[in-house]
């Protein structure tokens, strides 16, 4: 049973798998054919061999083009960038469809508790791509509203500003998720959300 605890092991390193979980994938994939293991694993393993970060924002991108889809996408706003934390993030708003502007993942936040310092994110190409004559007028921070997004949006505020003082910088508004009762809002959330009222 070491291969299987081996597999239980490397399972159970997957974000939001518990042992428990990681156990009961191990067993299902015990009863699984040969032919669809091989092509699980081959996703798998396909991702690091074709997949790289886009030069200029980093989202992920296939190895054989120069950039990502969106930054060589001409029809796209050029003069503003959202600023994310993960492809995550970028995929949720492009899910919805609305914005049609440029993107940039910083692969992180800066978290001095979780050990994460300004060189391990992709905060210097931010600053890079802001400087001289840069066609960007706007950079959006949508950053996760804690104690790190906080953080590193007012590290990246003043980077930017020290580059380029006429880029426009603003961050997405804070306030009641559509459909909620207001009762049952969190007492900071509904402070920000009045004194961001439309
Ligand atoms: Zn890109």
């Amino acid at each position: 049973m070491v291969i299987v605890e081996r597999l239980i092991n490397e399972l159970s390193k997957l974000p939001g798998i518990g042992r428990k979980s990681a156990m009961r994938l191990a067993f299902h994939l015990l009863n699984q054919s040969l032919d669809d293991l091989t092509d699980l694993s081959k996703a798998i393993i396909e991702v690091p061999m074709n997949i790289k970060e886009c030069d200029i924002c980093h989202n992920f991108m296939d190895k054989k083009d120069n950039v990502c889809s969106i930054c060589s996408d001409n029809k796209r706003n050029k003069e503003k960038v959202v600023v994310i934390s993960t492809v995550q993030d970028l995929m949720a708003i492009e899910e919805v469809g609305h914005y049609r502007g440029q993107y940039h993942v910083l692969h992180g936040l800066i978290s001095p508790l979780k050990g994460i310092g300004i060189d391990d994110i992709r905060l210097d190409s931010l600053v890079e791509r802001v400087k001289g004559e840069s066609e960007i007028k706007e950079i959006i921070f949508a950053l996760t509203p804690n104690t790190d997004g906080e953080t590193t949006s007012i590290y990246l505020k003043n980077s930017i500003q020290k580059v380029n003082n006429n880029i426009k910088i603003t961050q997405i508004a804070k306030g009641v998720p559509i459909g909620s009762e207001i009762e049952y809002v969190d007492k900071m959330t509904l402070m920000k959300a009045i004194e961001n009222r439309t």
